[in-house]
């Protein structure tokens, strides 16, 4: 399934662990014109098909005033000929969700809100600097639903220092509480990140329990929903589909072997730098099928993969299935839950 992504690099301030390229700026009006110019010298890149998911992300989406937000959403239904996009998601900071902007996002087309929301706990916001407290959530989630937007996802953070499991259990009751349709959550990585993996593990495994037993479905390493909530823009990238990424630092990819990407720096890309390119080889490409598609629940097609390199794999495939880290049914294989926390070191054991 094809999709665009609008990379937002704007945010009110920094938080402590973040990587995405973003910066503290709110003059935004030169930058949205370069993402309208992006968009429109790029009509052809689907090559005739529909993309049917717009995602914009950042960096902080929802703090930019809606007018702006509107002219990017309506040149990429202008541009590439889509009345309505079957999923039009917009990352939000809980403390920009109003009855009034939740109002305005859905009538500008938004069908889907992900909010950046990683821990009930105060003191841990206050920490990472987030601009947030967990009881404008509880509110947030509130005004989206009043707006009509049916489709609310909650990002939560483990594997932190400080973080006890009794914190984290409650992190998970909380989001619970709230009844999202979809809950990722990713390990603290970097200078933050817990030192014991064993906890991290642990962490990892109570939340899939606790998820499982409220009825969401894992469907990929970091990503949990209830039926029929999956990530249908995610879910593209995971799959190898076609997507179009605008914006400072945001990448593209054709569907087949060209990925491109934009310089990660404001000024340059709204002076026009142009992107740099690469075109896969055979053996990255493979590489990619591997890494990505065994991310996820429904795992790796094998007819997807050449026989020769299929033969060169076939001693570390057959371990990984002797020792449980891979099932295999038919022509597909997959990881198991239990093992999907170190799916990365699964993965490097089968790219030769
Ligand atoms: S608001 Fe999001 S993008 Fe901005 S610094 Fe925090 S985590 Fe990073």
């Amino acid at each position: 399934m094809a999709g665009i992504y609008v990379h937002f690099p704007f945010c009110a301030s920094r938080c402590i662990y973040c990587d995405f390229y973003s910066r503290v700026r709110s003059d935004w009006t030169a930058y949205v014109e370069a993402l309208v110019k992006e968009l429109s010298a790029n009509g052809d890149f689907f090559k005739g098909v529909s993309p049917a998911t717009l995602y914009f992300g950042g960096g902080t989406p929802s703090l930019l005033p809606v007018c702006e937000l509107k002219k990017v959403a309506d040149a990429a239904r202008e541009i590439f000929g889509v009345a309505e996009f079957e999923e039009f998601t917009l990352e939000a900071n809980p403390d920009d969700v109003t009855p009034s902007s939740a109002g305005e996002w859905r009538k500008m087309g938004v069908t889907r809100v992900s909010m950046g929301v990683q821990s009930f706990d105060d003191s841990h916001l206050k920490w990472m600097n987030r601009r947030h407290t967990s009881a404008q959530v509880s509110e947030a989630v509130e005004a989206l639903r009043s707006a009509g937007i049916k489709n609310v996802s909650i990002d939560l953070i483990f594997g932190f220092t400080g973080l006890s499991d009794g914190q984290w259990d409650d992190n998970i009751s909380k989001a619970l509480s709230l009844a999202p349709e979809h809950i990722s959550c990713y390990q603290m990585t970097g200078r933050y990140s817990h030192p014991s993996e064993e906890l991290c593990f642990s962490q990892y495994a109570h939340l899939q329990d606790r998820l499982a037993e409220a009825g969401y479905r894992q469907y990929e390493v970091s990503n949990y929903c209830l039926e029929g909530y999956e990530s249908r823009h995610n879910s593209g990238y995971w799959n190898r589909s076609a997507y179009l990424g605008v914006g400072a630092a945001a990448h593209s990819f054709d569907g087949d072997r060209l990925r491109r990407w934009n310089l990660a720096d404001i000024d340059k890309y709204e002076g026009g730098a142009a992107p740099i390119e690469e075109s896969l080889t055979d053996e990255e490409c493979i590489e990619e099928i591997l890494m990505l598609g065994l991310r996820t629940a429904s795992g790796v097609d094998l007819n997807l993969i050449p026989a020769d390199y299929r033969e060169k794999m076939k001693p570390a495939l057959d371990h990984m299935i002797r020792t449980g880290s891979i099932l295999k049914s038919d022509s597909r294989i997959r990881i198991p839950s239990g093992k999907l926390f170190i799916s990365d070191w699964i993965v490097g054991q089968l790219i030769v």
